[in-house]
């Protein structure tokens, strides 16, 4: 069975959990259905034919003295199919009546008068309605009555009477077609959930393809959209991971040929310088001498190396605890400084360093020593003719912007972005002399970032550098 398949069929699948919601949401409709239609349908026509009748009772009461009285019983009494009656005292009828009721003198039977006058006394308003059944009908009825007050004479009472017929039959019909819909919303859930299922399913199944081959080292491999919003985020963060990636994977090739070039440079020479003095300048000391301090120098400039290698990693686990104390950062970027009087006294650099305004603040001095020593490094070894390098320090309550220009090579626009990247090298050419090993920048963004920071550059090519960080004081009392 294909992977596919195994997921359109599982308990887990998206097929099976929108049949399940589906089949709820059907049953619960159902039921709905049969509780009211079925269940309760009785109760609930009684009900509505029970307010029907209060309704025209009450308001025949009302219109009783009026001239439109007898009209609207006449109406009612035709309109609503229900026996309209007004009695005397004494339960017989005096409406209506024909010529022949004045011989016949109709009454209400016995016990049906009794049990209307007991309920009507019971009632708390001025009516009551009940019902009553018979045996002779095999039903019930629903009767209403109110007193009718004459300003003459004794009270008449107003006596309506209908009944309630039997639902049996409709509900034997409700309940077919019940069993029908049930059938057929069965069906139509079961075919819509797979339908709705596959239309969702599919996108996840190709992006899910594409995310394999993504996990297998292909690069190229294309997150496809178009199905529904949710898919189309969702393949553009992979598709957004798949560059990051591709990115850092061009990095690294690229950081592995930087650094075993500069790697062997080093070594080629020490090896040179080695063979040389057994060879040839063993016994001379002064020649021996300077083969054996270049053989140094170029130890240093691996070790070098290796150690930035090394910060990277080491800082990027560190970071996960800084060490927060309070200083000054103008007293740490002097310290920094005083590590470059190699570069003032010998190489003819000139490096200026002014301040503004509060430069204290709460952060880990040993990092952020490092960052300054990292861009202070970069300045001088990329600066050509010109070698200014000016540090400015601008404080304010919330935080303290350091920023380092120099008038050196600058930097392309297209190249400004890539710089903070881990073993990102400008130039790409191997013709400069500079050893890099292009972690610097991305020491001092993580360093800075560490501590909710920003970090910028501006630059032009041929015109310098400004590279700037801000911190956040944390002196807030
Ligand atoms: P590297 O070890 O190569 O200096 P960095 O991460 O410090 O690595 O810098 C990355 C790249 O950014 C450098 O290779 C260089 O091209 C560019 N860069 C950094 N600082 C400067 C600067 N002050 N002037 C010009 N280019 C710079």
């Amino acid at each position: 069975m294909s992977d596919g398949m195994k997921k359109v069929l599982g308990v887990k699948s998206l097929n099976f959990k929108l049949w399940t919601y589906f089949m709820t949401f059907a049953a619960i409709i159902m039921i709905i259905l049969w509780l009211l239609q079925i269940v309760f349908i009785n109760s609930f026509y009684k009900t509505m034919k029970t307010n029907e009748i209060k309704k025209i009772g009450n308001q025949l009461v009302a219109l009783y003295g009026t001239e439109e009285f007898e009209q609207e019983l006449l109406d009612k009494s035709f309109s609503e199919g229900i026996v309209i009656n007004i009695l005397n005292q004494d339960g017989g009828v005096v409406y209506p009546l024909d010529i022949m009721d004045f011989i016949r003198r109709p009454r209400l039977q016995e016990s049906a008068f009794s049990q209307f006058l007991n309920q009507l006394y019971m009632s708390e308003d001025n009516f009551t309605v009940y019902t009553r059944s018979h045996e002779s009908l095999d039903a019930e009825t629903i009767v209403y009555g109110a007193v009718l007050e004459n300003r003459v004479g004794p009270n008449y009472f107003l006596f309506i009477n209908t009944i309630l017929e039997p639902i049996d039959s409709t509900v034997n019909v409700l309940k077919n077609q019940l069993l029908v819909i049930t059938l057929i919303s069965l069906v139509l859930s079961m075919g819509l959930s797979l339908f709705l299922s596959n239309r969702l399913s599919a996108p996840i199944i190709s992006i899910t393809r594409s995310a394999k081959g993504l996990g297998e080292g292909r690069y190229d491999v294309e997150f496809r959209k178009g199905d529904y919003q949710e898919i189309d985020n969702l393949a553009d963060t992979l598709s957004q991971a798949t560059k990051e990636l591709k990115k850092s994977e061009e990095l690294r090739r690229d950081f592995i040929a930087n650094i075993t070039h500069d790697l062997k440079t080093p070594l080629t020479l020490i090896k040179s310088y080695g063979e040389m003095i057994r060879d040839i300048s063993g016994d001379n000391i002064q020649k021996r001498d300077e083969h054996l301090n270049t053989i140094i120098q170029e130890t240093d400039k691996l070790s070098r190396l290796v150690d930035d290698m090394l910060d990277l990693t080491k800082i990027q686990s560190e970071l996960r605890e800084l060490k927060m104390e309070e200083f000054d950062l103008r007293n740490e970027s002097e310290h920094v400084l005083e590590r470059f009087s190699y570069f003032v006294e010998n190489e003819g650099f000139e490096i200026t360093l002014s301040s503004e305004g509060e430069t204290g603040l709460i952060g880990d001095k040993l990092k952020i020593s490092q960052a300054i020593y990292n861009l202070v490094n970069n300045a001088i070894n990329y600066s050509l003719d010109d070698k200014r390098i000016e540090i400015k320090m601008e404080g304010n309550l919330d935080e303290v912007k350091f920023s380092i220009k120099d008038y050196g090579q600058g930097i392309h626009k297209e190249e400004q972005d890539y710089i903070w990247e881990r073993y990102y090298r400008g130039g790409k050419s191997h013709t400069r002399q500079k050893t890099g090993s292009g972690i610097g920048l991305s020491l001092v963004k993580t360093i800075v970032l560490a501590h909710k920071g920003h970090v910028g550059v501006e630059s032009s090519p041929g015109e310098g550098s400004i590279f700037w960080f801000i911190l956040p004081r944390n002196l807030k009392e």
